[in-house]
């Protein structure tokens, strides 16, 4: 399988995982940008935002939802923490394979570059 997140989730390949479930996988980021940084990702290969349906709806909903626990228990919730979806290269996206990043434990500007 060539895609690095379906490795990731099917556990071929090494990282630190930090939530699992029957259809989401959350795991440390390889190049932190932040104190806290985690990415949320579908157990499915789903390759990027434009490529949900309808029938996604209540996947990226617990998603979001585990995000804010994840953000919860690494005691970012609080002060505050940023959730990103970059979709395509042109955005910054460099795994085409859907993912949510989440960050947090320092200070963030706006508008992101
Ligand atoms: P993107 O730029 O596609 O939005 O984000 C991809 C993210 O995946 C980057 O933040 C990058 O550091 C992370 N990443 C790339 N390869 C690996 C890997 O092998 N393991 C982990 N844990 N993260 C990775
Ligand atoms: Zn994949």
């Amino acid at each position: 399988m060539a895609c690095l997140f379906c490795r990731i989730a099917q556990n071929e390949l090494p990282h630190t995982r930090a939530f699992e479930d029957e259809d989401i996988v959350a795991f440390a980021d390889i190049n932190p940008q932040a104190p806290v940084h985690l990415l949320v990702i579908p157990r499915r290969h789903i390759a990027t935002l434009n490529d949900l349906d309808a029938a996604d709806d209540s996947l990226l909903g617990r998603m979001h939802r585990v995000a804010a626990e994840l953000a919860r228990v690494r005691g970012i919730a609080d002060d505050g923490y940023r959730v990103v979806v970059n979709c395509n290269a042109g955005a910054g996206q460099t795994v085409f394979h859907l993912h949510m990043h989440v960050l947090g434990g320092r200070s963030m500007t706006w508008p992101p570059g």
